[in-house]
C-alpha cells in the first residue's frame, strides 16, 4: 500500500492475515492436480464437523415466522432473550451470575467484534497492552488500531505467562493484559492456581494504582475454545479472588472482561457473533462504542446463537470437542513416532504445535527457511508458521518459531491420516537423503 495515497498510518502498520485467503491460494496451487496430489489444508482453525441442524432450523423458522423482526432494528446490546440465554450458559459453564440487563453485550463480527468493542471502551492512545506470545496473531494489530501499544511477552507453552514475567512488564502505562482459558496455538490451559497467581500480581498493582486515583489494569479473558477444554476446567478469571500482600482479598470481577462466541464451539464461524460479559460500567462503554461502530449483531445470527446456547446443546458442544480431540490423537500418533519431531500433547484445543527444528538444517538445504514452507512444498500439507503467532516480537525464542508449525486437527480423520502419512514420508526422505527429490 502506498503511503502517498493517504491510507492511515495505523492500517499501514497492520500485517496481512495468513489464514484468510488461504483457501484461494491453495486452490490456485491445486489447479489441475489429481485429488491425491492436492495440498491438504491444515491451516485455518475450523472443525469439519457440520453444524447441528437444530441451529439451522431455528434460523429457518425465524425467517418464516418473524419477517417483521428479521429485517428490523434490534437492541444495541442484543435481543433480551439471547442475553438471558448467555447469562444461563455462563452460570452453567463457569458458575458466574451476570446480569443480562447490564453485564452482557452481544456483538457483530464474532469474538473479534467483542474484542473490538472492549478495546474501544478501554484503550487510550499510548496505553500498553500485555500480550503473551505465541498467541492469536490479531491481538497486537487490533491494539495498534486503537493507538495503543502491544507489549509482547514470551510465554512458553508449559508455563504460559508467569507471575514474574507479568510483574516485569507492568508499567504505569499498562491498561490491559490479554489472557484466556486455552491458548491458540499452544493449547496451554491455565490452571486455577496459575491464574490466581497472575491475579495476585494484578490485584497488588491495581491497589497501588487506584490508591493514587489511576485507572486499573483490566484483563481481557478471551475464551473462544472454552468447549475444547475437556479436563480440569479452571475457574474463569472473573471468578477469582486474589490475596493481597496485606492479607486482604480482591475479586477480579471488576477488572475482567470475558469474551467468547459460538464459532468454535458449535461450528458457527460465518454467523460472526461474539459476546462479552463484564462489569456494568465497562459494558455500558462497549455499548456506546458499538452503537457508533456497527449498531448491533444481525437478527438471524442472534437467533442462531440463542438456539446453540440452549442447555440441550451442551452435549453437542462436548461431542464436537471429543471428536476434534480424537482426531488430534490420530495426528499425534502419526507424528509422535516421526524421526526427530518434538510433539507435545496440548492440554486443550484442537491444534498441534509441532517443533521441526531438528530438521531445519536439512530443509534449509532444500531451500526452505521455515518449517511451514518445507511441509507445503515437500509434504503438500498447509500449516501455519509458529512465527506468525509472535508477530512483532523479537529475540532468539521468536526466531525459533520459524521451525514450529500449528496443525489444525479439526479436520476429518481420513484427511488427518493422509496428512500424517505425508509429513512422516517427507521427514523420512529428509533424514535419509536431504537433497533428494521434492516429489511425494
Ligand atoms: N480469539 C482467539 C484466541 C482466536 O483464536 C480467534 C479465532 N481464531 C478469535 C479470537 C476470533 O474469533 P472469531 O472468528 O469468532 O472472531
Amino acid at each position: 500500500m502506498d503511503r502517498n495515497r493517504g491510507v492511515s498510518d495505523s492500517v499501514l502498520s497492520l500485517h496481512d492475515s495468513v489464514t484468510h485467503g488461504t483457501a484461494a491460494r491453495l486452490a490456485e496451487l491445486n489447479r489441475g492436480l489429481a485429488e491425491d496430489e492436492q495440498i491438504i489444508d491444515l491451516s485455518i482453525g475450523a472443525l469439519d464437523a457440520t453444524t447441528d441442524e437444530r441451529i439451522d432450523r431455528a434460523v429457518a423458522d425465524f425467517v418464516q415466522s418473524k419477517p417483521d423482526v428479521l429485517h428490523a432494528f434490534a437492541p444495541v446490546r442484543g435481543f433480551t432473550f439471547l442475553r438471558h440465554t448467555i447469562a444461563a450458559r455462563a452460570s452453567r459453564l463457569d458458575g458466574m451470575d451476570y446480569d443480562p440487563e447490564t453485564e452482557i453485550i452481544v456483538s457483530p463480527g464474532g469474538v473479534k467484534g467483542s474484542l473490538t468493542i472492549a478495546f474501544h471502551a478501554l484503550l487510550n492512545p499510548g496505553d500498553q497492552v500485555i500480550v503473551p506470545v505465541p498467541n492469536w496473531p490479531h491481538y497486537p494489530d487490533m491494539v495498534r488500531l486503537h493507538g495503543a501499544m502491544p507489549v509482547t511477552v514470551m510465554a512458553p507453552t508449559e508455563s504460559g505467562l508467569t507471575p514474574d514475567a507479568l510483574r516485569g512488564h507492568l508499567t504505569d502505562h499498562t491498561k490491559m493484559v490479554i489472557l484466556g482459558d486455552c491458548i491458540n496455538p499452544t493449547g496451554k490451559v491455565y490452571t486455577t492456581a496459575e491464574l490466581t497467581e497472575l491475579a495476585a500480581v494484578l490485584a497488588e498493582h491495581n491497589a497501588r494504582r487506584e490508591a493514587v486515583g489511576h485507572s486499573p489494569v483490566y484483563v481481557v479473558f478471551d475464551c473462544p475454545y472454552e468447549a475444547h477444554v475437556l479436563h480440569n476446567r479452571a475457574q474463569t478469571f472473573a471468578a477469582l479472588e486474589a490475596v493481597l500482600p496485606n492479607g486482604g482479598r480482591c475479586s477480579m470481577r471488576p477488572y475482567t472482561v470475558t469474551v467468547t462466541g459460538p464459532g468454535k464451539t458449535y461450528g458457527m464461524h460465518g454467523d460472526r457473533i461474539g459476546y462479552l460479559c463484564g462489569p456494568a460500567d465497562v459494558v455500558k462503554a462497549t455499548a456506546l462504542a458499538q452503537v457508533n461502530l456497527t449498531s448491533f449483531a444481525s437478527t438471524y445470527g442472534q437467533v442462531a446463537t440463542n438456539a446453540a446456547l440452549q442447555p440441550e446443546m451442551d452435549e453437542v458442544a462436548t461431542q464436537r470437542a471429543l471428536m476434534a480431540r480424537m482426531n488430534l490423537e490420530t495426528m499425534f500418533g502419526a507424528l509422535g513416532s516421526a524421526p526427530g519431531l518434538s510433539v507435545r500433547r496440548p492440554q486443550g484445543g484442537y491444534f498441534l504445535f509441532v517443533d521441526l527444528s531438528a530438521h531445519a538444517d536439512s530443509y534449509r538445504g532444500l531451500g526452505h527457511d521455515r518449517a511451514d514452507q518445507f511441509l507445503l512444498a515437500e509434504a503438500r500439507v498447509a500449516t501455519i508458521s509458529g512465527r506468525h503467532f509472535a508477530e512483532g516480537a523479537v529475540g532468539p525464542a521468536v526466531e525459533a518459531l520459524d521451525h514450529v508449525v500449528r496443525i489444525n486437527c479439526g479436520r476429518t480423520t481420513s484427511l488427518l491420516t493422509s496428512a500424517g502419512h505425508r509429513i512422516r514420508t517427507a521427514l523420512e526422505r529428509l533424514s535419509c537423503c536431504p537433497r533428494g527429490s521434492t516429489k511425494l
